[in-house]
């Protein structure tokens, strides 16, 4: 169904989970849901999505052992500094229904606010607690991860960062893996914009997937982990289906080629 990414903490990661962005607060419950019931075994929340109290409502829903599950929330950038990422946690933690989060996440640096060690610094607290079970970040370029780990001696164990074929991040992706750090991508369809290249059509053409499933596959190949999202059960279930095809090294490169250096979201330098 999914396989299992070892971390740096010694802990590990379901290669595939499915992100909550926009995902409206009344049917959050539902698709948490449906994508447990459907095999998912990682969840990507945020605080800013507006819909932590339907996670923890659908994982209760789904009679799923706690421990099955690997929760993910994210201090958004208005909860910088020490103390205020531990109320952020707190407050999570209240609107998840849950005494511990699996994965906590920095959403962005926001270098502008020069606050994210004091961050992260509550976040190793907080593991060394128990509240927390992993640390990571989002969003961190590679002078923000290097000075968290000179300043507090702590290495992420995953950064989550926009990657589609598009969006390659190849100098990142190498940086993650010389320090032990996994690479998560988020918007990993990358707005469907590679769908109709000969790259992705040919790829889905031979292997009788779907686009979407191409491009999902080819993350994997690289051995970063997704977060896809969608409301609807088929495409969760379409997006978990990823296991039972390959691609072969030339299908990946060329995808691979289509690089543009193009951002869907914010530059992480200038977002606050
Ligand atoms: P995505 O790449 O998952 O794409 C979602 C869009 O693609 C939706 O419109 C969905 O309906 C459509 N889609 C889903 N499956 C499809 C399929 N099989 N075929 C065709 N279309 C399909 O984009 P996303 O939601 O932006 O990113 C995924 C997750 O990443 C988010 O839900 C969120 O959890 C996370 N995220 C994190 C950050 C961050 O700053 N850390 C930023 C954006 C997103």
């Amino acid at each position: 169904m999914t396989r299992i990414l070892p971390l740096n903490d010694g802990n590990t990661l379901p290669q595939i989970g499915f992100g909550l962005w926009q995902v409206p607060a009344d049917q959050t419950a539902r698709v948490v849901r449906e994508g447990l019931a459907t095999g998912y075994r990682l969840i990507d929340g945020a605080a800013v999505y507006g819909n932590e109290t339907g996670l923890g409502e659908g994982l209760r829903q789904s009679g799923l052992p706690r421990d099955a599950v690997f929760v993910t929330t994210k201090i958004w950038n208005d909860h910088h500094g020490y103390d205020a990422a531990r109320r952020a946690l707190d407050a999570s933690l209240a609107r998840l229904g849950l005494d511990r989060i699996d994965g906590l996440l920095i959403h962005w640096p926001c270098p502008e606010h020069d606050r994210y060690v004091e961050t992260w610094k509550a976040m190793v607290d907080l593991r060394a607690e128990g509240r927390v079970t992993s640390i990571g970040v989002s969003n961190f370029l590679l002078p923000h991860l290097k000075r968290l780990i000179a300043e507090t001696g702590v290495t992420p164990a995953l950064n989550q960062i926009e990657l589609h074929p598009r969006l390659g991040q190849a100098a990142l992706r190498a940086a993650h893996r010389r320090l032990g750090i996994v690479t998560q991508s988020w918007t990993p369809l990358g707005q469907g914009k590679s769908f109709a290249t000969p790259a992705v059509a040919q790829a889905a053409a031979r292997t009788g997937r779907t686009p979407a499933q191409v491009v999902l596959r080819w993350h994997l190949h690289l051995g970063c982990a997704i977060i896809p999202r969608s409301s609807r059960a088929a495409g969760l279930a379409e997006n978990l289906a990823l296991w039972d095809f390959d691609l072969t090294p030339a299908e990946i490169e060329a995808i691979t080629a289509l690089d543009t250096g193009e951002r869907t979201g914010p530059d992480p330098m200038l977002f606050a």
